[in-house]
């Protein structure tokens, strides 16, 4: 089976959460499952590179009748192989390769040339967009809060304060109406500028006698946000700074 030689045309950035399109490849995978080569898709599939929004959920309706999507990788063709999700090696975009979504479903796949149709869960996309936007806000209104810390210059974020979401952060997991953010404060966050003694100070009491254990020199610091159901927004790109 001829594998896809361009890129599945991604209509999810423009908020889509259906689409129609032709099926270029279905490979077998584990438990079963076949994974799903369309040449247009509204489904945002899991980025393999910077995993922080989780796969859309929803239905891929053959002629065969609806099939759950239980998952959506990146994947990429090169050299004649198909490379899915934690075994695609490049980033997108990276040249040389094909990039593609997988739609990984249970039971008969489509035959290649079908049309099917993809319908995405709604009320899930909606509350993971919720989630994107307020990561990037709470990422801002960090950046603000931390910005008389740098002591050296420091590239900026949109707002123009010291980029330390950017700088430091290390995972970012998106889930409904929030997410949770892993921040590294190393050797290389000091050498740019930043005193790991500036996330704790706030929590010190004045005058308290905070023991060593809790004086603010841990290396790593963990931010949750949230939003609520009615601030639901879409934000597609990584912030990751490449
Ligand atoms: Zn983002």
């Amino acid at each position: 089976m001829a594998l896809p030689t361009t890129d599945t045309i991604v209509t999810y950035p423009d908020g889509d959460v259906s689409s129609t399109g032709v099926v270029v490849h279905v490979e077998p995978v584990a438990d079963g499952r076949s994974a799903v080569l369309l040449d247009t898709t509204a489904c945002h599939p899991v980025d393999t590179a910077w995993p922080d929004q989780p796969a859309d959920r929803g239905t891929l309706i053959t002629a065969q009748g609806p099939l759950t999507i239980v998952d959506a990788v990146t994947g990429g063709v090169h050299d004649g192989d198909l490379h899915l999700g934690a075994d695609l090696p490049v980033r997108t975009g990276t040249e040389g390769w094909t990039f593609v979504v997988a739609h990984v479903v249970d039971g008969t796949a489509p035959d290649v040339g079908q049309e099917v149709r993809v319908e995405v869960d709604r009320d899930h996309r909606a509350a993971l967009s919720a989630g994107h936007t307020a990561c990037h806000l709470a990422a801002l209104a960090l950046d603000h809060a931390l910005a008389g810390a740098w002591t050296k210059e420091a590239p900026t974020d949109a707002l123009g304060n010291p980029a330390f979401d950017s700088l430091a952060i290390a995972s970012s997991r998106i889930h409904a109406f929030g997410s949770a953010d892993t921040y590294r404060i190393g050797r290389s966050m000091r050498r740019k500028g930043f005193p790991p003694t500036a996330l704790g100070c706030p929590r010190v009491a004045p005058g308290s006698a905070a023991s060593p254990r809790a004086a603010p020199t841990s290396p790593a610091a963990a931010r949750t946000s949230g939003a609520s159901p009615t601030s639901a927004g879409s934000r597609s790109r990584s912030r990751r700074v490449r």
